[in-house]
């Protein structure tokens, strides 16, 4: 079966990588796994031969035929979709899902990512990314990778990069590095997470103005939140974005 690049297809082809990957999913004794994009079953079997209960969401016509006769006998879930359009909220309800994994289609891996967190924040996810990805996901406030990404994922996540893997280790090699990443979820303090996600947003957008100047239509008391308006937005800590949120009322509902 060609692998379909639209569908971010690059199938793990060595078994060491893959055992690796495995014994860090399984460290934890998951009893029950959902898998993001199974491909061929490389990661899949050996979560069935270790017994955890697996339930997978492919959105590829002709694997989920291939997977549907290659674990016929097996106990598992496969959910034929896209996984952008799943309510993950309600699977977790459903499944008590200990782990999330996966080895993502680079296509989509940010916004999957971003619904990851908005809607499944508290289950713990190992997922291999491009490294690109990875350094984004992991930078530290006032490195040149700190973004919205960063923010975003790290209000929710400790992540924390556990091995690169080389083009060569799948089929067919991608151009790029790949990073297995686990995510694991903490809770950092929000008292207005509505607020939160768009004063990250408007702040990036504008990475070189102050913040006082890109959050102009927030209501920000900046004296209260503790931190300076003068400041970019690439220099402040998690928990420094989370006051902001805190002390902060949007312009319009002033207005009202
Ligand atoms: N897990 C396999 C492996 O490691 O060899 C395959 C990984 S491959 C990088 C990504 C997989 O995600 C493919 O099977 C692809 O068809 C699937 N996929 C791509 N986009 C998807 C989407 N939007 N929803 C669900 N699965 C998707």
């Amino acid at each position: 079966m060609r692998a379909k690049k639209r569908f971010g297809q690059n199938f793990l082809k060595n078994p060491n990588i893959v055992q690796e990957m495995i014994q860090s999913v399984l460290e934890s004794k998951p009893e029950s796994l959902l898998e993001i994009g199974p491909g061929r079953g490389a990661l899949t079997s050996s979560f069935l031969d270790a017994g955890v209960h697996t339930t997978a969401i492919e959105i590829d016509r002709d694997l989920i035929a291939y997977l549907t006769k290659k674990f016929q006998n097996k106990s598992w879930d496969l959910i034929a979709q896209d996984v952008l359009t799943v309510d993950l909220t309600q699977l977790n309800h459903a499944k008590k899902l200990d782990v999330i994994v996966g080895n993502l289609p680079y296509n989509i891996s940010t916004p999957f990512l971003i619904k990851y967190r908005d809607e499944i924040p508290t289950v713990p996810g190992l997922f291999l990314v491009q490294k690109e990805v990875a350094l984004r996901l992991s930078a530290d406030p006032g490195s040149k990778d700190y973004g919205r990404l960063s923010v975003m994922m790290q209000q929710s996540f400790d992540i924390k990069m556990l091995f690169h893997v080389a083009p060569e280790n799948f089929d067919p090699q991608p151009q790029v590095q790949s990073t297995f990443i686990r995510c694991t979820p903490h809770d950092r303090h929000l008292i207005l997470p509505e607020l939160f996600e768009p004063i990250v947003r408007e702040s990036f957008c504008h990475r070189r103005k102050m913040l006082k100047k890109s959050l102009s239509t927030f209501n920000i008391d900046f004296l209260k939140a503790n931190v300076d308006p003068t400041r970019r937005p690439e220099t402040l800590s998690i928990k420094e974005f989370i006051e902001l949120a805190n002390h902060s009322v949007r312009q319009d509902n002033l207005d009202a």
